[in-house]
């Protein structure tokens, strides 16, 4: 739940959000496909003669692990003008390497 103290301006450029905005919610993660997966993958399917048997037919885990080093989520608010980007001198972009950069920050204070 939202309260009205939760309410806070533009994301991007600052300004009213009322009485339309809009939500960019983002989970950024640094994924690793699992080579031991991979393999047991193509193990089976050199077995059996088929890449989609193989696939079926070795054990069922999950190919990809997420590291623990950029766990990341974002609950951006926008208003209509940077939505659409009206705001020209202002335009909005997901910087993914600025987010990083901000995370790594927010690791090492103290
Ligand atoms: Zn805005």
């Amino acid at each position: 739940m939202t309260k009205t103290t939760d309410l806070r301006p533009c994301d991007n450029c600052g300004g009213p959000i009322a009485p339309f905005f809009y939500r960019v919610e983002i989970k950024f993660r640094q994924v690793m496909i699992d080579p031991r997966a991979v393999n047991q993958v193509l193990g089976t399917a050199q077995i059996l003669g088929s890449l989609e048997l193989g696939a079926i037919m070795a054990p069922n885990r999950d190919v990809l692990i997420e590291s623990p080093a950029y766990r990341i989520d974002k609950d951006i608010w926008l208003c209509q003008s940077c939505t659409y980007g009206l705001e020209s001198n202002k335009p909005f972009k997901i910087d993914l390497v600025q987010m990083m950069i901000e995370h790594e920050r927010e690791e090492t204070r103290p």
